[in-house]
């Protein structure tokens, strides 16, 4: 008897999403991450968020081309930063009974 050969057929999924990542200009961890939300043909919104330091500015782009990456967002995002008019918030911090984070 001939051995079976399971032969699974793997389509490698293809990932079409760069990893929009960036340094953070205040933690500079590259952790600084860039979410873009199309609303319309024309216009977008960009959120971005640090993943360490908790920063999160979901104001300053309520409002960009559509055309618009995640690199073009963030050149804005450090002009903004640089110059002090970024409206930064605080990712509010969960204190939860010492549960470590990864
Ligand atoms: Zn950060």
């Amino acid at each position: 008897m001939g051995r079976r050969r399971k032969r699974r057929k793997v389509i490698p999924k293809k990932i079409v999403k760069i990893p929009t990542v960036f340094e953070c200009p205040r933690c500079s961890a590259k952790t600084l991450s860039i979410t873009i939300k199309k609303k319309d043909e024309y216009r977008a919104s960009a959120v971005i968020t640090c993943g360490t330091c908790g920063l999160i500015d979901d104001e300053d782009f309520t409002d960009i081309p559509a055309i618009y990456q995640p690199v073009d967002v963030y050149a804005k995002f450090i002009d903004l930063f640089n110059s002090g008019k970024a409206k930064i918030k605080e990712r509010g911090l969960e204190e939860s009974s010492g549960e470590e984070g990864s």
